[in-house]
């Protein structure tokens, strides 16, 4: 079997070789692998593809495990053969091909993931034990109906998986407060790229947990976490005001992350748009209700290209009547200084609230801009530049949009546990920008390759002026640039690699190492 599949690995590259293969070389190759899942490399097509659409790859299988058991045995088995590798694809929403794993085999973990297997006693409260491949939507729903419990650092997308986010950090507007998401886990169940099946935690193995948690899918494949819950929240105000100078927002936003629970809003988030009447890039891209308007001629005494929206919320009990909500969002919005009149808001329910991107999810899929490219780029940028990125980047070649949010908002670096993989800018406060582009099937001009194009000159006005940033979600095609992302971790980064995946079987798409003997 290892050498019909090097031989697949070596020399095929056509199609006509995968079409030949039959229902029994998968019972065969299930038998090799003693697989209690199943495997299927006829329909893999979509596993060679990623939200992204920017790169494409031909993977030779697809495994749907039934269990960390299956996850070891193909690990295994990939490592007695000389080139193949195993790409865990959790639901394949990275941007550049780093879910894949050309003509290696990708193990399916969403298909095949339990969402909530348990409620457990953390510490002096609770946590929850999710399988690796839950979407977190579905750990939402779960840990509210069966429990009312909910996860407290989240995402802005919830249909990503457990794995996916933890392999990278998790950002959302509850970061300021609890940290990314792989600040809130107190255990994993990893399957390693030696094939050994490990719990770890920061007192059990613990260098395994932390080079886990950021750790782009080097070092194993998360089977199980512990997450920390707390009551959930039923309702949620959500809330959005605009300003006209950078400094004026960010002066706010940061007051705002820096001030005790209680004193402060639940959510802290922000984002840039055109100074312009643009559905989808300018004003009408802040009204959070059909029935919201704004008024043209306050916003343009405004000379500035691009204007800004501080966007919070505010958690609340159905027992708070509605005036007392009133008058706890006019305390903290009363301290701000955003534009009189352009204040915005609704109320709804916390899992409406925690699931509001997938209207917008529906909404670009029926226009049919879900399934085209998606040139994104997430930066983390200290706060000692970003109104220097403010000024070259979103005031001039920002100005007129990227058909899609360009989020900004602070963190604080306190909240990230610097053991973990994943690396971040200097300084106490850091902020996210986030430029998610959509792109129309038939659009003319600027293409895909330009704003991929435009991407790489950001970078390098960033690296030019001497901003102090880091990717998020990073992507570089050399070691160097590598190197470079990693700084003095970097050793750290291949020390690791070389315990727990000495080999380099796991998650090639992310182009950090070559698979050896
Ligand atoms: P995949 O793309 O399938 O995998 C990503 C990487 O993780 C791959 O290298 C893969 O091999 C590895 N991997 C997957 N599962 C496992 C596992 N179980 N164990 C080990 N490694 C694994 N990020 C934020 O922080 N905040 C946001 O608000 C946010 N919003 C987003 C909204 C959209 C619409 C999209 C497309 C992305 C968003 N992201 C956000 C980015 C997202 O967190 C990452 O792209 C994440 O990796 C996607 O999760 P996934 O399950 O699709 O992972």
């Amino acid at each position: 079997m290892i050498a019909y599949l090097e031989h697949f690995v070596h020399e095929n590259d056509s199609e006509a070789m995968l079409q030949q293969e039959d229902e029994e070389a998968a019972t065969r190759l299930c038998q090799a692998m003693d697989l209690e899942g199943t495997i299927d490399y006829r329909s893999t097509a979509y596993a060679g593809k990623d939200f992204g659409g920017l790169h494409a790859s031909t993977p030779f299988a697809v495994i749907r495990p039934s269990g960390s058991h299956d996850i070891a045995s193909v690990i295994r088995f990939a490592s007695q053969s000389p080139n193949l590798t195993v790409a865990a694809r959790g639901n394949g929403h990275s941007i550049n091909g780093q879910a894949m794993a050309n003509k290696g085999l990708i193990l399916d973990m969403k298909e095949s993931s339990d969402a909530v297997i348990d409620l457990v006693h953390y510490a002096d409260g609770y946590a929850v034990d999710v399988g690796g491949g839950a979407l977190w939507e579905d750990v939402l729903r779960w840990c509210v109906s069966e429990f009312g419990f909910s996860p407290r650092s989240w995402t802005d997308y919830l249909g990503l998986t457990v794995g996916g986010t933890l392999s990278n950090a998790g950002v959302s507007g509850q970061t300021f407060r609890y940290g990314p998401q792989t600040s809130n886990v107190t255990e994993l169940e990893v399957v390693t790229g030696n094939g050994d099946t490990v719990i770890c935690s920061d007192t059990q193995n613990s260098e395994l947990f932390f080079s886990v948690l950021g750790g782009l899918g080097q070092f194993g494949i998360i089977t199980r976490a512990r997450v920390l819950v707390q009551p959930a929240p039923d309702m949620v105000r959500w809330i959005r005001v605009v300003y006209s100078e950078f400094d004026e927002f960010t002066r706010d936003a940061e007051s705002l992350i820096t001030q005790s629970e209680g004193e402060s809003f639940d959510y802290v988030e922000g984002f840039v748009f055109v100074n312009s009447d643009d559905p989808v890039n300018g004003w009408p891209s802040v009204l959070l209700d059909p029935d919201h308007a704004f008024d043209p001629s306050s916003m343009t005494r405004f000379e500035n290209p691009v204007l800004y929206c501080l966007e919070v919320a505010l958690h609340y009990s159905k027992k708070n009547c509605s005036a007392t909500v009133d008058t706890m969002v006019e305390k903290l919005l009363g301290r701000l200084r955003f534009i009189e009149d352009t204040q915005f808001q609704v109320d709804l329910t916390y899992v409406d609230f925690l699931l509001r991107v997938k209207q917008a999810e529906k909404q670009a899929k029926a226009n049919g801009i879900w399934d085209t490219p998606h040139p994104w780029l997430n930066l983390f940028v200290s706060k000692t530049s970003i109104a220097d990125f403010d000024h070259y980047v979103f005031k001039k070649i920002l100005k007129d949009g990227i058909e899609g949010p360009m989020l900004v908002y602070p963190i604080l670096r306190s909240k990230w546990d610097e053991r973990t993989s994943v690396v971040l800018p200097e300084g106490d406060i850091f902020y996210i920008v986030a430029l998610l582009r959509f792109t129309h099937p038939y659009q003319k001009s600027p293409s895909v390759r330009d704003l991929v194009l435009q991407n790489h000159e950001i970078i390098q006005i960033c690296a030019r002026n001497g901003f102090d940033f880091k990717l998020y979600l990073p992507h570089y095609n050399t070691e160097d640039g590598w190197k470079q992302h990693f700084g003095d971790r970097w050793s750290w980064f291949v020390e690791m690699k070389s315990r727990y995946d000495p080999m380099a079987i796991l998650a090639p798409g992310q182009k950090i190492f070559t698979r050896h003997d």
